[in-house]
């Protein structure tokens, strides 16, 4: 099914921004500083179509507009269907609302027992850190609070999140998100994720963040050398086509390796951006190349105005079972639905139970061909000399 894609390189380099000198290019408060924020500045660079003009427009009441130079290099500006465009540039679609979708399609809001800190599992919580992130996501789950552009009025109030956290001893798991964590300066996030393993009963820090495929120049020395006081930090990077895989990306990878942090990769499910087996595999093989494992396939959570980007579940499925069998096990990431309404994240898996008899399963693998496997040990001859056990 899957022929390697050599047409694609790893992408590395200046792009447009060529004649700056390379110190602003590296520096990711450059990078911070010069992002795209308004349909002006996106126009001055490339045409924009009449939908994706009518999305900016909308944008300031949904959802901001932002994009790092560095990703911003990353997009066809002569292709409205480039993967990375339709992810980050807004579209007249996200006014559309469908009936089923919602502000909080995951249902944090009833979990919330002080604010920014999310306690549904018995031994985890989310710690929402910020509403900001260096580049918005069209189809943000979180969209309800991030960038404010909704005024949620997100505060979130750490020192009230930590007293939580070391009284409820029950905690052993602090996923810390946003927004991206990785925007507070070096001191905070430090002094977090220190207070964090201060605590004996905290056994596991992860931080959910787009930062090192946003903006790889944030992942510098300083921010690695806090992360290797502290660690193991696990880290969940969220990458959805491999054309984000990029020599940047993977030499801040190497520099989280080499820092105690392990690193899975999140992807969404996104129509017309990723809904393909050929691309998702070849984002896997990169991201294996990369040291990075991928973790989760979300099914796209049910967001207000992201009808456009939903594809239908047997996509998913499809995409699984076309992947099982013809990669490497580690390359298929689970595919998952997180349940409206806080159920949290379900599995989706390919059906390849055939049937279940009184004695036997019957099992079908990846080429098709079934296989029966007994479900209770047939009877045992004690008297079998050893000497005549078959060999394998
Ligand atoms: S980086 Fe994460 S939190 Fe920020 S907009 Fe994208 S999906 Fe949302």
């Amino acid at each position: 099914m899957y022929s390697k894609d050599h047409t694609l390189n790893w992408f590395k380099g200046q792009g447009i921004w060529e004649n700056i000198p390379e110190s602003d290019w590296t520096s990711w408060q450059w990078q911070l500083k010069n992002r795209f924020l308004t349909v002006e500045q996106l126009k001055s660079y490339m045409e924009l179509s009449p939908e994706e003009e009518a999305g900016c427009d909308y944008a300031h009441k949904k959802l901001s507009l932002a994009i790092t130079p560095y990703f911003f290099n990353l997009i066809d500006r002569h292709n409205p269907e480039c993967p990375i465009r339709k992810q980050v540039i807004p579209r007249h679609e996200e006014t559309w609302v469908s009936p089923e979708e919602l502000l909080d399609p995951v249902g944090e809001e009833g979990s919330m027992p002080v604010n920014g800190l999310v306690h549904r599992y018995p031994d985890r919580v989310l710690f929402l850190v910020t509403s900001h992130c260096a580049s918005y996501c069209r189809y943000c789950t979180r969209s309800r609070l991030v960038s404010n552009a909704q005024e949620y009025d997100f505060h979130p109030d750490f020192e009230k999140g930590l007293k939580y956290i070391e009284e409820h001893s029950e905690v052993r798991d602090v996923l810390l998100s946003g927004g991206d964590p990785l925007l507070l300066p070096d001191r905070k996030l430090g002094y977090l994720i220190g207070r964090l393993r201060a605590i004996p009963h905290i056994e596991f820090i992860r931080l959910g963040t787009r930062i090192p495929v946003f903006m790889p120049q944030r992942i510098t020395p300083e921010l690695c050398a806090m992360f290797k006081e502290h660690g193991p930090i696990w880290m969940s990077i969220h990458v959805n086509h491999p054309k984000e895989c990029t020599i940047e990306l993977k030499e801040a990878c190497d520099r989280l390796l080499c820092s105690r942090v392990i690193i899975g990769n999140q992807s969404v499910l996104l129509k017309g951006v990723n809904d393909d087996a050929n691309i998702l595999t070849s984002l896997s093989h990169r991201l294996l190349q990369m040291g990075v494992r991928p973790y989760y396939l979300y099914q796209c959570d049910l967001i207000t105005g992201s009808s456009h980007f939903r594809t239908d579940l047997s996509k998913g499925l499809e995409i699984i079972e076309k992947m099982r069998g013809h990669t490497t096990g580690y390359a298929i990431p689970q595919f998952v639905i997180d349940a409206p309404g806080g159920g949290g994240k379900i599995p989706i898996n390919p059906n390849y139970v055939k049937e279940i008899t009184a004695t036997e399963v019957i099992l079908r693998n990846f080429q098709g061909n079934e296989y029966a496997y007994p479900l209770v040990p047939k009877k045992v001859n004690k008297s079998l000399p050893m000497a005549v056990l078959p060999r394998c």
